[in-house]
């Protein structure tokens, strides 16, 4: 194996040594097996490809100072594939299978795992997808689910610097009621345009609005957003976006630290209130924002060009949490031997 720079990992895709994979046949999940190869073979007329039916989570594995391996909140996403895998009607991954496949994959990849001292992680993917044959538009009566992992560096290339956000009126990631809610790839089929407008024109993301009125924040494509005003945390109330974990770990946190949490509509114009704004999720934990432009009404919205007190106060803690240099209170992780 060459070397791996882990200073210098971007978040992208890299081969590891093994995955794992357990398919759903005859109504049950059978055992999970692992494999060396980066290739699926399944039917052409597997639902996954051509209905959608498809759900995927992304999680950390951290090497501690210690030397320990930790992963953050698996149960969570557990959980939250399940409400996935309901929302496209797939078979769900009981949280024991889904757990058994984590903990199975990190091990077979440890080697793999950055050091503390790179500040990069071991990213892991599960995937769950239709594979039964189906032409009519029905759910699969066959299923995969399958875990890989990589070795990966912070997901903004700026790493922890703020970065520029628009908002765009003409596209909707989700509508109000439709799958906004779950992680299913449809959604990010859904945002490329918009993302690809957005990079071409130098920003890193796109700040939805909620689809129906175009009035409130909804979210950063795939982060969720959060403003702080004073001592208030305060984050968007909507039909239309994906729970994140990482916003839901900083609402404690921020609760923790003496702060209101407050999750509630936010109108657009509310952005000119805010001392610092960010985006959440597990590949950047926050990424601070410096400016937002609304491009329909040429107007911008300014943060200041270092990351804020509060943020980088968040962004600490909970990273401290992730390596096991900061006590883990409520057993948010979970050591790989
Ligand atoms: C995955 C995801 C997030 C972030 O969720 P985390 O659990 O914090 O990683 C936010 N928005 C969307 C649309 C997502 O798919």
């Amino acid at each position: 194996m060459e070397a791996i720079d882990w200073k210098n990992l971007s978040f992208g895709y890299s081969k590891t040594d093994y995955n794992v994979r357990s398919w759903y046949r005859n109504g049950k999940w059978g055992e999970l097996e692992i494999s060396d190869s980066e290739v699926i073979n399944m039917h052409m007329a597997a639902t996954s490809l051509h209905y959608g039916q498809e759900s995927f989570e992304g999680l950390k594995a951290f090497m501690g100072k210690d030397g320990k391996i930790r992963v953050f909140r698996m149960i969570e996403n557990a959980r939250r594939m399940q409400r996935s895998a309901a929302g496209v009607m797939m078979a769900e991954v009981p949280d024991s299978l889904f757990m058994e496949a984590v903990i199975k994959a990190v091990q077979l990849n440890k080697k793999f795992v950055p050091p503390f001292e790179s500040g990069a992680s071991l990213y892991i993917r599960p995937l769950l997808i239709g594979t039964g044959a189906q032409i009519g538009v029905k759910p699969a009566d066959e299923y995969l689910f399958m875990i890989f992992v990589m070795p990966v560096g912070p997901y903004f290339k700026e790493g922890f610097k703020p970065t520029d956000l628009v908002i765009y009126r003409q596209y909707d990631r989700a509508a109000p009621l439709g799958t906004g809610t779950i992680k299913v790839g449809g959604n990010y089929a859904a945002s490329l345009v918009a993302g690809q407008h957005a990079h071409d024109n130098g920003f890193s993301a796109v700040l939805y609005l909620d689809a129906r009125e175009k009035k409130y924040l909804d979210e950063c494509g795939p982060a969720n957003f959060f403003g702080i005003k004073k001592n208030k945390y305060i984050t968007p109330k909507s039909s239309s976006i994906l729970p994140s974990i990482t916003n839901m770990s900083l609402r404690q946190i921020a609760e923790d630290m003496g702060m209101e949490v407050e999750v509630r509509p936010i109108p657009v114009e509310e952005l000119s209130e805010f001392d610092e704004i960010g985006a959440c999720g597990t590949a950047a934990v926050i990424s601070p924002i410096k400016r937002v432009y609304d491009a329909d009404l040429d107007k911008e919205y300014l943060y200041g060009s270092e990351p804020g007190k509060i943020s980088v106060q968040l962004y600490e803690k909970l990273r401290g949490i992730q390596y096991g240099t900061e006590p883990d209170p409520y057993g948010w992780t979970d050591i790989i031997e």
